[in-house]
């Protein structure tokens, strides 16, 4: 390795700085990485800043290889190991005193009995439980986490640019140069692209300058579903996040992110987008439950750009709520008519996103979502899942999408292109959709980058 040689990192999210603490744990000199991250330290977004989405993440780890990415279809077997080095990145960064109370988690939300129980429960709607191995950090202990990957970083040498957006990059004679917003340039010998789903556009137009081929992932929309804690309590007793998947008149449907006494929230994008999401504070239980329900939708020939498609969901669904998010009651939206302030003063559940405004999310999400939320949501309401949910206790947000993944069509086992020393990690190129898969992949980048260089 000459003096010179650089590992850049572009995204300060999970996989980024995984990347980072993981090439230094394995000998590569700090003082030789620069991390670059577009948002501030903390940033109000909750989708950049040091930490990225991950900051502002609920914070739950999902230890298992079919939930939360592919990364397992690049590194095969390995991927057993790297979720435990994974639980190890945020468990050693925690306050030791509050270490031992999320190991005792280990399990306990993957009890064999309870699990069979929803099963049975599942078969009989007509839908499909995936059990998981969760940790639920919860917010506050997860911006913990964020803060000393922060100052391991900084005390070890690491260079970290925040507000520092990068613009591109363009293969260069002994690596790569990225071009900064102020249009500065740095020199690297290794290169992670890490940026997220906020860093889309970004990615995408990278992706093209360089002549690498890409392929569009599924996107999924739907809404944020809250209601009464104690509704969904056997189930987030026994299970945490229950992740329950329908399959409706050939559509693929699922809960997604559950928060079990948590409330709802704003996220923001570029380009002024506003979207709903969900986070549980332990220290505040709300008495409500909040998830997502997700309609996932595979877009191909001729569309080529599936995430316009997602935008133009929560562009209209902003443009209904005077960019804020929108919140209907069951009973209204099973009867396609809008919510207005009287509603919201009868539902027997008042909304936590204080914000959002009565209204009519038909009118801004597909005909065929509709109808598939509708239908999934009702087989939700069954005996031994969340019976009593089509109710008045049950509120409905909008917009709540996932999308921006935009992959190159060839990667390694490392996670390296199709072009030397260019590697690519976490949400934004699709290969990841979780905390924990994400901070994966950062680890196999950043350890090969760290073993090149020896
Ligand atoms: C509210 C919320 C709650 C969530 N809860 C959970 C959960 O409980 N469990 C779970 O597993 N997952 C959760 N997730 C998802 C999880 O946060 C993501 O899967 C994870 O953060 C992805 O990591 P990443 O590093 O790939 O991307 P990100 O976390 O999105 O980080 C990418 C970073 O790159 C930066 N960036 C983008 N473009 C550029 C550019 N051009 N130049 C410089 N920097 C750039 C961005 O600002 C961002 O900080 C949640 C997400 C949100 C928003």
């Amino acid at each position: 390795m000459s003096g010179d040689d650089r590992f850049v990192i572009i995204g300060g999210g999970p996989a980024g700085i995984a990347a980072a603490i993981s090439a230094i744990r394995a000998g590569f000199p700090a003082g030789r990485i620069t991390l670059l991250e577009k948002g501030e330290r903390h940033d109000p977004s909750r989708t950049s800043g040091f930490g990225g989405a991950g900051a502002n993440s609920d914070g739950k780890l999902v230890l298992e290889s079919a939930i939360g990415g592919e990364l397992e279809t690049w590194v095969g077997e390995r991927i057993s190991g790297l979720l435990e080095d994974v639980l190890e990145l945020y468990l050693d960064f925690l306050d030791p005193a509050e270490r031992p109370q999320y190991e005792a988690m280990r399990g306990r939300f993957s009890d064999p009995e309870a699990g069979e129980r929803i099963q049975r429960a599942c078969i009989r709607a007509g839908l499909e439980y995936i059990p998981a191995d969760i940790i639920p950090l919860g917010t506050t202990a997860c911006h913990g986490v964020v803060d000393a990957w922060h100052d391991f970083l900084v005390e070890r040498g690491a260079e970290v640019l925040l507000e520092t957006r990068v613009t591109g990059f363009a293969s260069a004679d002994d690596g790569w140069t990225v071009v900064g917003e102020d249009g500065r340039e740095l020199q690297a010998r290794w290169l992670l692209a890490a940026p997220g789903r906020s860093g889309h556009g970004f990615l995408v137009g990278a992706l093209e300058e360089n002549g690498i081929a890409a392929v569009n992932g599924p996107i999924d929309v739907g809404v944020r579903v809250e209601t009464d804690a104690q509704l969904t309590r056997a189930l987030t007793d026994a299970t945490w996040e229950f992740k329950l998947r329908g399959l409706i008149d050939g559509e693929h449907v699922r809960t997604f992110c559950v928060c079990p006494e948590g409330s709802v929230l704003v996220e923001r994008y570029d380009e002024d987008l506003l979207a709903v999401n969900g986070q549980t504070l332990p220290e505040r239980p709300t008495g409500r439950t909040n998830f997502a329900v997700l309609h996932t939708i595979h877009l191909d020939d001729p569309c080529d750009n599936p995430a316009q498609f997602a935008q133009a969901y929560i562009r209209t669904a902003n443009i209904l709520g005077a960019r804020n998010a929108i919140v209907q009651t069951w009973p209204k939206f099973a009867d396609r008519r809008r919510s207005r302030d009287d509603d919201l003063r009868d539902s027997f559940t008042a909304p936590t996103l204080a914000s959002a405004l009565p209204g009519d999310i038909r009118l801004a999400l597909n005909a065929k979502s509709c109808r598939v939320i509708e239908a999934f949501m009702r087989a939700l309401d069954s005996p031994g899942l969340l019976e009593g949910l089509c109710s008045h206790r049950t509120l409905l947000y909008a917009p709540e999408a996932k999308f921006y993944t935009v992959r190159p069509a060839r990667l390694s086992e490392q996670l390296e292109s199709d072009r030397p020393e260019l590697f690519f990690a976490g949400d934004g190129s699709g290969i990841t959709r979780g905390l924990v898969q994400a901070s994966a992949s950062g680890i196999v980048v950043g350890r090969e980058v760290a073993r090149r260089a020896q």
